[in-house]
């Protein structure tokens, strides 16, 4: 797996965007259509993501651009509908607005983040209305003190309030985010934060260590991989005692069920929106950072690009394969049919991380195993650190021209 690791930094890590207007958008198969709300009331110091301030007239007005830049693809239907951000219920009914002119679009899940002050029962209704089915609360902890740590701008009061509520309100799915930082807090804030979301029974809860990006003030500690891996350890037993699974990397799901709630359950996805990212199998792309330069190209009819990769088949099927795998399965069958050439160069990969003991396969999928995990942990952070940091990191800068 680390030689998998050494050639996924090699190959993406230093690899820089070329500039322009990629060539078109065509999935081999209906993608799932992600949006970027970039706009927040507070910033929180940890957040790596492109953000601007709220305001009611930027966020009415940015609806109309996100339409217009749809208009601009010839994608009639989407497997579903993932609203991220910033803080996408930062004006409620902007985000009804979306969602129900897109409905009829989307196939299966429209699935947005919550921000805890957003979900009181009448705003949770509103979204049901308007079509949301799976809901994400940004809880992150119950502990003051990690939230004032993490710059929250809410109260531990808050988070728990908002998880009843979206729990009470029945969407089909509701996940809770929390993040851990284990050089500053021991590990039992994190599992005291656990252990009272268990019992609130949501669908599934999301643990994150926090990731400490460029550009995010002094917060640059290393991390210790092996601290996180023993509590990913302890946090799956205590799941499974109350009745959950393990179901990916970094989350765990009610036994019996079989929604997730993920941003990347889809192979193939368009993105909408500043910095949102797209990827159709042969080239991951994203728009630009900055809502002028947004607002302009599409004002002119242009695809308000911000960078592109043209990825080789083989460096697709690894893109492909490394998310399938976080999610907790690489079905072959898929793989075979998404990326034939690959698939033949994929194999051998595989057989040598079984014999490693990093996964099992029978003859439909590749799953990793318990040591495959911890390797894979640390993959996930080399990716984050190595790709995702500098790409975010240049986008930031183009923001700041
Ligand atoms: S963590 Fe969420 S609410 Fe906080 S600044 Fe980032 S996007 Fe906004």
């Amino acid at each position: 797996m680390l030689q998998l690791a050494k050639l996924f930094s090699l190959l993406f890590g230093r690899s820089r965007l070329q500039g322009g207007t990629p060539d078109g958008f065509s999935p081999p198969e209906p993608p799932g259509l992600y949006i970027h709300m970039p706009f927040c009331k507070s910033f929180c110091s940890f957040c790596p993501y492109i953000k601007a301030p709220f305001s009611q007239a930027a966020s009415g007005g940015y609806v109309d651009l996100l339409l217009r830049e749809l208009s601009l693809y010839n994608t009639p239907v989407f497997t579903s509908l993932y609203v991220g951000g910033g803080t996408p219920t930062a004006d409620i009914d902007v985000l009804c607005e979306i969602t129900e002119r897109l409905r009829a679009r989307i196939n299966n899940e429209i699935a947005v983040e919550v921000h805890p002050l957003d979900a009181s029962c009448t705003s949770l209704e509103k979204l049901k209305s308007g079509g949301v089915d799976y809901v994400s609360i940004g809880a992150q902890s119950f502990s003051e003190e990690a939230l004032r740590h993490f710059g929250r701008n809410h109260r531990a009061s808050d988070a728990r309030e908002a998880v009843r509520n979206a729990v009470s309100t029945g969407f089909k799915a509701v996940d809770v985010d929390l993040v851990f930082d284990l050089a500053v807090f021991s590990p039992e804030v994190v599992m005291s934060d656990f252990t009272e979301t268990l019992n609130m029974n949501p669908l599934q809860i999301s643990v994150y260590p926090m990731m400490r990006f460029g550009l995010t003030g002094d917060m640059k500690k290393r991390h210790d991989w092996r601290a996180e891996a023993t509590v990913f350890s302890m946090l799956e037993e205590r799941a499974v005692n109350a009745g959950y699974k393990r179901s990916s990397l970094w989350t765990f799901t009610a036994e019996g069920r079989e929604e997730t709630y993920s941003s990347i359950t889809r192979p193939f996805f368009l993105g909408l929106g500043i910095s949102a990212a797209s990827f159709d199998g042969s080239i991951f792309s994203v728009n630009t950072s900055s809502l002028e330069h947004y607002s302009r190209s599409l004002g002119e009819g242009k695809r308000p690009a911000g960078g592109h990769l043209k990825l080789k088949q083989l460096l697709s099927c690894l893109y492909y394969s490394f998310w399938a795998l976080y999610r907790g399965r690489l079905p072959h069958e898929e793989v075979r049919r998404l990326f034939p050439k690959a698939w033949r160069m994929l194999k051998p990969l595989l057989a040598i991380q079984r014999i490693a003991g990093n996964v099992y396969q029978d003859s439909y999928e590749t799953k990793l195993t318990e040591k495959g995990r911890i390797t894979f942990h640390r993959l996930e952070e080399g990716v984050t650190y190595k790709f995702i940091d500098p790409l975010w990191t240049e986008m930031k800068l183009e923001k700041n021209l």
